[in-house]
C-alpha cells in the first residue's frame, strides 16, 4: 500500500507505520528518522537540519524535498510505502503531488489520525526512542523490559532533544500552523481518510477496512 499518515507529533504515526509495515512488506519512510540519522552521523545534511530540529521547527521543504525524491527512487519503494512525517507543509505536499505524477504513481489514501491535544502532551513527555534503531517506547505504558536498553537491539532508549516541554509546545505549535492544513489539502483532493482512535490497532482496523483488505 501506499499510505500518507498526517497526524500530530505523538499521534502514533510511527507505531501505526511499524505495524502496517508487516501486513504488506511496505516500507516505513520517516523524515524524522532519516534527518535524525543525518544528524548523527554528522553529514552534510544533518549540519543544516540539526539546529531547527532540536528547537522543534521545521527543516527547510527544499532539504526535505531533495530527501524524499532520491528516497521515493529507492528499489525498496515498489512493494509499497508509508510517509511518517511528510509531506508537513503545504509546499511540500504540492512538490510531492507532481513528484507522483512524474512517477506515475498512485496513493491509496491520506489518513489523518487525530488524537486530543492532553493525550498528545502526556505521550510525548513520556516518549523514549531507541537512539539505534527507532523503536519507540513509553514509560508509563510500554517501558523496555530493562531501563533504557532497546528489547530488539539492546540500544539505548533515551528521550529526544526535542521532547524538553519547551520544544513539544513549539512542536504543536508548528503542527497547528504548517501541518494542520495538509490534511484540508487532501481533503480536497478526496483522499483523506480522519480515524479519531487513541488506540494504534483501531487505526490500523479503519486503515484496512477503507483499503479493503
Ligand atoms: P514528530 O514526532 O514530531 O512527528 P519527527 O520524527 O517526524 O517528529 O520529526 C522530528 C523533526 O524533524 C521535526 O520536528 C522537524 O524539525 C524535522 N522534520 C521531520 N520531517 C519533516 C518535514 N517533512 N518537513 C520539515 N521538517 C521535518
Ligand atoms: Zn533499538
Amino acid at each position: 500500500m501506499k499510505l500518507i499518515l498526517l497526524g500530530a507529533p505523538g499521534a502514533g504515526k510511527g507505531t501505526v507505520a511499524k505495524l502496517l509495515t508487516k501486513m504488506d512488506g511496505s516500507v516505513q519512510i520517516s523524515t524524522g528518522d532519516i534527518l535524525r540519522g543525518a544528524v548523527a552521523a554528522g553529514s552534510e545534511l544533518g549540519k543544516k537540519a540539526e539546529a531547527a530540529m532540536k528547537a522543534g521547527d521545521l527543516v527547510s521543504d527544499d532539504l526535505i524535498m531533495g530527501i524524499m525524491s532520491e528516497r521515493l527512487k529507492e528499489d525498496d519503494c515498489k512493494s509499497g510505502y508509508l510517509l511518517d512525517g511528510f509531506p508537513r507543509t503545504i509546499p511540500q505536499a504540492e512538490a510531492l503531488k507532481v513528484m507522483l505524477t512524474d512517477m506515475g504513481e498512485e496513493l491509496d489514501a491520506v489518513v489523518d489520525i487525530a488524537v486530543p491535544r492532553d493525550v498528545i502532551l502526556d505521550r510525548l513527555t513520556t516518549r523514549r526512542t531507541c537512539s539505534d534503531c527507532g523503536e519507540i517506547y513509553n514509560v508509563k505504558s510500554n517501558p523496555p523490559s530493562v531501563e533504557g536498553k532497546c528489547d530488539k537491539c539492546g540500544g539505548p532508549v533515551v528521550q529526544r532533544d526535542d521532547e524538553t516541554e519547551e520544544a513539544i509546545s513549539n512542536r504543536l505549535d508548528v503542527y497547528n500552523e504548517k501541518t494542520a492544513p495538509v490534511a484540508g489539502f487532501y481533503e480536497k483532493e478526496g483522499m483523506l481518510l480522519t480515524v479519531e482512535a487513541t488506540s494504534s490497532d483501531a487505526v490500523i482496523e479503519a486503515i484496512k477496512a477503507k483499503l479493503g483488505q
